[in-house]
């Protein structure tokens, strides 16, 4: 039997030994329920950093919280805008408060170590001051050794990866909404959910500099996807989704000691 990386699936009395005795890193997947494109299903932001979250888990010995599924108001130009229907938001200060109370509650079990990894473009401020609060609570109650670090899971792909994914130059990440990264890395980790006969294949969108409010949702393709994806495959796929976890594994190690137990591997 393997050990299980989920919180969710452990009993209280294992937990608390595994908090007390090895001072896990508990890392917090935080997603979105928002359209993506007509060929890839609602969770993508969700289902990606859980699943690189559990990988990396598995390598070092730590644990995943269960996912935060719900993020902040879908933008045009990160994630096609608020108005698809499907896109399921919460206001910031609800996203703050659900983030500032479940730091504060694995706090309280005595955990000092988490990892948010973000997989929703949206939600980074607000991630941010959400752990803010809980910190500054925390402090006021006396508790000054929790450490948490952000974790863009997106940011740690090699160049080689990128230059075989994007041999005609990368869109950059908030135009990759949809587009051949989340597509390939949907088709390696659940393939059943995409349909890539309904793969976009309209050129990126072409937003201006500024924004305007009431947001202005001219300039997304109909398809709710902001780039190209019909070059997407497992293959590639495989290639981020193995630089993510190696990336994000170095970075627990670099921040929090983690070491590379591959505890659930075998
Ligand atoms: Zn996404
Ligand atoms: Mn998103």
């Amino acid at each position: 039997m393997t050990r299980p990386v989920r919180v969710a699936e452990i009993d209280w009395t294992e937990y608390d030994r595994r908090v007390r005795e090895e001072r896990p890193v508990v890392i917090l997947p935080v997603g979105s329920l928002e359209q993506h494109g007509p060929h890839l299903p609602m969770n993508c932001d969700a289902v990606i950093p859980t699943a690189l979250s559990e990988r990396v888990a598995a390598r070092t010995g730590d644990l995943v919280a269960p996912t935060l599924c719900y993020g902040y108001k879908s933008q045009p130009k990160s994630g096609g805008g608020n108005h698809f229907t499907g896109t399921t938001s919460l206001d910031g200060e609800t996203l703050i408060r659900m983030v500032r109370d479940i730091v504060s509650e694995f706090a309280r079990h005595g955990v000092r170590r988490m990892a948010v990894v973000d997989g929703h473009y949206e939600n980074n401020m607000f991630l941010v001051e959400g752990i803010d609060l809980a910190l500054r609570g925390l402090r006021r109650d006396g508790i000054d050794d929790m450490r948490i670090a952000k974790i863009p899971y997106w940011e740690y792909v090699t160049q080689e990866t990128m230059d075989a994914a994007w041999p005609e130059g990368f869109p950059g990440w908030p135009l990759e909404h949809a587009g051949l990264m989340e597509t390939s890395v949907m088709l390696h980790l659940h393939p059943h959910l995409v349909d890539m006969s309904k793969a976009p294949d309209h050129p990126p969108a072409d937003f201006p500099l500024y924004d305007i409010y009431p947001t202005d949702t001219s300039r997304v393709p109909w398809t709710g996807a902001l780039s190209p994806s019909v070059a997407a495959t497992a293959e590639k796929g495989e290639r981020f989704v193995a630089d993510y976890v190696d990336g994000m594994t170095d970075a627990l190690i670099e921040i929090f000691g983690s070491r590379r137990q591959d505890i659930a591997a075998e």
